[in-house]
């Protein structure tokens, strides 16, 4: 018997096997199953032998602040509720985290069971730094707000991971290589499935790959964080000198000091130097 409360519980991403014994447990004790839709995971259910002879309420995106407080009215009636995505983790761009915040708001017991996520798994396989990572959720599929998301990104030393779809994975490539410039980059599709594929390479090598071998399944593209620009301070000059034709002196310094890791008050130096030739 559970206690009453929130039980945040991970499925599988593609692998049944993955699912934990705890989890299993949870689901197969939970008074209500909180579902984005219940047909998956009653689907999900029958093939772990679980009975679906328990309520299952929707928990969608759209829906999120209208049932959050209805499901914590209903753990304050004494229900355990299991909180489950389609597939992976509840929460990681999936609906969940109203919820929590409400019930953190009003003392409610939460918990989670982990398991399956498609970003730690594909960060994994990548071969690329996990020393640091940013997850930025789905690429947009409107053309400015992915090229703002890739200019905003572009300079932030971490690994940077993302989620995609298989009919936008081109053009993706196609403006990420625009924005990136010469990085090492992974793709990695259908993970713990049959047809599980990590890519690896720039992003002519993967773009080659994936215009023979039309994209197929779900995706995951990690881009390797920024290499460090070492330069001498006669190329910085010149560097600067060209930028200073371009913006602004204080733009010219942030922008360089930032690119190449340098004091502002250094770069600022050098830039009141060039202003006086
Ligand atoms: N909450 C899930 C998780 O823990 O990974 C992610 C849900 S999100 C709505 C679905 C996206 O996750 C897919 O479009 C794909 O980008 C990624 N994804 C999920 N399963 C995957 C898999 N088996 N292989 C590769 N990517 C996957």
């Amino acid at each position: 018997m559970l206690r009453n409360g929130l039980y945040i519980v991970a499925t599988p991403i593609g692998n049944l096997q993955d699912i934990s014994a705890r989890a299993a447990e949870i689901l197969r004790d939970a008074d209500i199953i909180a579902c984005e839709d219940s047909r998956v995971s009653k689907k999900l259910f029958a093939l772990l032998g679980i009975s679906i002879n328990k309520k299952f309420i929707s928990y969608e995106d759209h829906s999120e602040e209208q049932k959050a407080q209805m499901i914590i009215d209903l753990i304050n009636q004494g229900n355990s509720i299991a909180l489950i995505s389609d597939a992976g983790s509840p929460l990681i761009s999936d609906p969940g985290y109203k919820l929590v915040r409400l019930c953190r708001e009003q003392n409610i017991y939460v918990t989670a069971v982990p398991g399956a996520c498609a970003v730690i798994t594909a960060l994994q396989l990548s071969g690329l730094p996990t020393n640091r990572f940013m997850f930025a959720g789905f690429i947009p599929n409107k053309e400015k707000a992915r090229t703002d998301l890739f200019e905003e990104l572009k300079n932030i030393n971490t690994t940077l991971v993302f989620y995609e779809t298989a009919p936008r994975l081109l053009k993706t490539l196609d403006k990420a290589s625009e924005i990136f410039g010469n990085r090492e980059i992974a793709v990695a599709r259908e993970l713990t499935k049959m047809f599980e594929e990590v890519v690896y390479g720039n992003f002519e090598d993967i773009t080659a790959h994936f215009t023979q071998n039309e994209p197929r399944g779900e995706f995951v593209l990690i881009i390797t964080p920024p290499q460090e620009k070492k330069s001498s301070a006669d190329d910085i000059k010149e560097i600067l000198r060209k930028r200073l034709c371009e913006t602004s002196l204080k733009t010219a310094v942030k922008e360089i000091s930032a690119e190449y890791k340098l004091p502002k008050n250094d770069v600022y130096a050098m830039a009141l130097e060039l202003k006086d030739e």
